[in-house]
């Protein structure tokens, strides 16, 4: 069934404000050849180019014949295009103003300013990538590490969209087996199909929670892991984020729609990006707990994804040492002793206690020795088998994390039926239920409302 395509003709600035030597208008849409050609002076009209062909001319305001600025222009007619539509990239050298009068001559000439995320909706509706694609490009804009970006360029490759395609595929099996065994009774193939039925199921149920395994990893990869440091003043905490900082060369900082309140800085530790909070107390050199107060304090360690208690070799454990040991309890931390450039005078055996199975680390900051340790420790805390493993098909987004448990839920109860000798038809329920939540992820089942939410997340000219 083909989708009703987009009449009009879209126009935006599809590269970073701001950034970048060249800046890149694209147009996409039945017009857009058309809209181009009036503005554009070349050898050629760009509706007699071939297609994929870049072409070099200047933009002259067809209102004056004034010129605007000189261009490389690709022309690139659908449906072998990312939206399936003709798409021309006004490629403009000249800064912003030059472009901005660009996207302005194209907008008087009957193109229309694309919404937030247009471009993909208009590949999604076209059917030329499925939703988790298109949420994937929206993830490979905000990805902080190459890490992340290699999960969601393997999500808009499709790998993870193939995998629930073929769990759907096993589901509607199922489903048409035990349609076969209801309308053909004498068939009287019952026993095999509850067999057939329990391990298809239980195939898709270990496939579902295998992918779950990895959502955690997924979601750091694509979140960022919320560190916070901790220690008494004085112990190394402004020297430890800076050497964290200073040796992994910081990500991106700026992003939409986060709240400013704590201040965070992005590092990258052997591609687990690390959310720094609350920083900027201890670049102040002040303690977190002064500083913010007992219960945000808590809050903030609460909602820490990693501790990084710092404790000082050169001095004996303090009564305040024991009492962050006692906040940390059962999280994920590791403990660092520093300064072991200086005499040892704090008791390594009762850290050991304290720490209670969290690992401890040894570093001189100042020697910058032991932060190799570190980094190790943090990246094998979170990823046991090793961040390397390329073909993991991780699972990085909430709602596919919440769909794919609902769906693991539905699907359980389908093998619980079977094993409690619930008829099939009754059972089939939970596995028709099942291939619908699948559904939604790749988007086959889901609501326009829900499609338009999730495409106005996008940034502009996406
Ligand atoms: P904070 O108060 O916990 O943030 O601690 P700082 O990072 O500000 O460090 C306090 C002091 O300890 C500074 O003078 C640092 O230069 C010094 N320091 C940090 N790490 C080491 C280390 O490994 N060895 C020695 N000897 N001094 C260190
Ligand atoms: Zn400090």
């Amino acid at each position: 069934e083909v989708k009703k395509m987009e009449t009009d003709t879209i126009a935006a600035i599809s590269t970073p404000m701001g950034e970048g030597a060249i800046a890149i208008i694209r147009l996409s849409g039945p017009d857009s050849i058309g809209i181009a050609d009036k503005l554009y002076n070349g050898k050629r009209k760009l509706k007699e180019v071939e297609s994929h062909t870049i072409h070099y001319g200047k933009i002259n305001d067809p209102r004056t014949g004034e010129h605007v600025e000189e261009v490389m222009v690709s022309v690139l007619r659908g449906p072998k295009t990312f939206t399936r539509e003709n798409i021309v990239e006004i490629n403009c050298h000249g800064g912003l103003m030059s472009v901005n009068r660009v996207l302005e001559l194209a907008l008087s000439q009957g193109a229309r300013l694309a919404e937030p995320g247009e471009f993909t909706k208009r590949a999604f509706l076209n059917g030329r990538i499925d939703l988790l694609q298109a949420e994937a490009v929206m993830d490979l804009i905000r990805a902080k590490t190459d890490r992340a970006m290699t999960v969601a360029m393997g999500q808009m490759e499709g790998r993870l969209s193939k995998l629930v395609h073929q769990l759907r595929q096993t589901l509607l099996e199922i489903i048409a087996s035990v349609e076969v065994n209801i309308d053909y009774p004498e068939y009287d193939a019952e026993e095999v199909t509850n067999h057939l039925l329990l391990d298809k199921a239980q195939m898709v149920h270990d496939k579902i929670e295998e992918l779950l395994v990895t959502a955690k990893q997924g979601k750091i990869l694509r979140e960022g892991l919320s560190t916070v440091i901790i220690g008494r003043p004085n112990v190394g905490k402004s020297s430890l984020l800076n050497s964290l900082v200073h040796e992994n060369k910081a990500i991106v900082t700026d992003i939409p729609g986060t709240t400013r309140d704590v201040i965070e800085e992005y590092v990258n530790i052997r591609g687990v990006p690390l959310r720094l909070v609350d920083t900027a107390g201890i670049r102040d050199t002040e303690d977190i707990v002064e500083r913010i107060g007992v219960e945000r304090s808590r809050k903030v360690l609460k909602e820490a994804d990693l501790i990084l208690l710092l404790l000082n070799y050169h001095e004996s454990l303090t009564y305040e040492d024991r009492q962050l040991f006692e906040a940390i309890k059962g999280m994920d931390a590791i403990v660092i002793v520093n300064k072991t450039d200086l005499d040892c005078r704090i008791s390594l055996d009762e850290v050991q206690t304290l720490a209670c199975g969290q690992p401890v680390i040894t570093t001189s900051l100042l020697k910058e020795e032991g932060i190799d340790d570190l980094e190790q420790a943090i990246a094998s805390l979170f990823f046991q088998q090793g961040i390397e493993t390329q073909d993991v098909t991780y699972v990085s987004n909430t709602r596919h994390i919440a769909l794919l448990a609902q769906a693991n839920e539905a699907i359980n109860e389908a093998i619980n039926s079977i094993g409690l000798g619930v008829p099939v038809d009754m059972a089939q329920i939970d596995v028709r239920r099942t291939w619908e939540i699948l559904g939604e992820i790749v988007g086959d089942t889901v609501s326009d409302s829900l499609i338009d939410q999730l495409f106005s997340q996008f940034c502009l000219g996406k």
